[in-house]
């Protein structure tokens, strides 16, 4: 059976309808069954890498049927040469051939996310220590209407503006970053939801912040807000909606059009002090070395230095992009020391 996500518990409450006489149970905001649910459901690097090449398999195919031949030879030219650092047993660099910097391509989000998550973490960090705020993790979402996804995205980020404007967002928050996902349920309707990491000045009670919601919406009533308790896999939470906007596995050719007509939208961005903070925010080796910014420390390997986990000696192996998720099963389950070099 299919795991219930955070995203489709939101979106088949999404479709109830409002009950302002009544007040909502208490805490069903944080579902905790869907959360624990979430962090159950990992998969190993190697069934990610396989879906990641599904997923770009599938975009390559409907691009071809919609006649985008230049988009559909990037996606098969992206990550399809690799070069990999590697000590046998654990992988310190991947260095692609060639990168398509497509919004929905999974191996580039990736890279995207990645380059968010050390871009803003060193600040977020800061911030929270300068300003003595409280990271929460807030998501909102809309009722549904028969509207395309940019009026449904500029919709929701309207009442977002709203919502910033209201004397009770100033009293409570300061800023922080907010990130958009789509999805799309059973009967094709888009829903929109807003992923917000607000840095909370003190508590309050749920239900006042739901009222505020309800009053800059006009009839959206449903949010989910959890105290964020470490700030690098909140941030982690958060961007993997920027390398992942939507659920691919439903995505058709009328959705892949509707997609490449969003070219300059916005998925991700700061808001409010923190967003004044990031402007300023130089951010010395220290906090890079603080957040653990195993990128920057990455980037520096070359074949023979020493592996940052083992230290062994670093040797480039040559492979294809079809080739990761076998060299990942290999890897996860190979002895020191033991791994083969014919990955073509
Ligand atoms: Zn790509
Ligand atoms: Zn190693």
């Amino acid at each position: 059976m299919k795991q219930p996500t955070l995203s489709t518990v939101l979106t088949s409450r999404d479709n109830q309808p409002v009950k302002s006489q009544r007040k909502p149970a208490a805490r069903t905001y944080l579902d905790n069954r869907v959360t624990k649910s979430q962090t159950n459901h990992r998969r190993t690097r190697s069934q990610r890498a396989r879906e990641r090449l599904r997923t770009k398999e599938h975009l390559t195919r409907l691009a071809v049927g919609l006649g985008e031949v230049e988009l559909a030879d990037k996606l098969q030219r992206c990550h399809s040469r690799l070069s990999v650092l590697t000590c046998g047993r654990h992988i310190a660099r991947i260095i692609p051939n060639f990168t398509c910097e497509f919004r929905l391509c999974p191996d580039c989000g990736r890279r995207r996310s990645r380059r968010l998550q050390n871009k803003y973490l060193p600040a977020m960090s800061a911030f929270m220590l300068h300003r003595k705020v409280t990271p929460v993790h807030l998501v909102l979402t809309q009722t549904h209407r028969k509207e395309n996804r940019k009026q449904s995205a500029k919709r929701i980020k309207d009442s977002f503006t709203k919502l910033q404007r209201r004397e009770f967002w100033k009293q409570y928050f300061k800023g922080g970053t907010w990130s958009l996902e789509f999805t799309k349920d059973k009967k094709g309707l888009h829903h929109t939801h807003l992923h917000i990491i607000g840095f909370r000045r003190r508590f309050f009670d749920i239900e006042l912040l739901r009222g505020e919601w309800l009053a800059a919406t006009g009839d959206s009533h449903v949010i989910y807000l959890k105290k964020i308790e470490d700030i690098a896999t909140g941030l982690r939470e958060v961007v993997k909606y920027v390398s992942k906007p939507l659920d691919i596995r439903r995505f058709g050719a009328e959705d892949l059009k509707e997609f490449l007509g969003l070219k300059n939208m916005r998925m991700f961005g700061t808001f409010g002090e923190f967003r004044d903070f990031c402007k300023d925010f130089e951010p010395s080796d220290n906090d890079a070395a603080a957040v653990g910014d195993l990128e920057s420390l990455a980037r520096d390997l070359v074949e023979g230095c020493a592996c940052p986990q083992c230290d062994q000696p670093l040797f480039d192996l040559r492979m294809s992009g079809k080739g990761l998720p076998q060299f990942y099963e290999q890897v996860e389950s190979s002895p020191p020391g033991k791994v083969g070099t014919s990955w073509n």
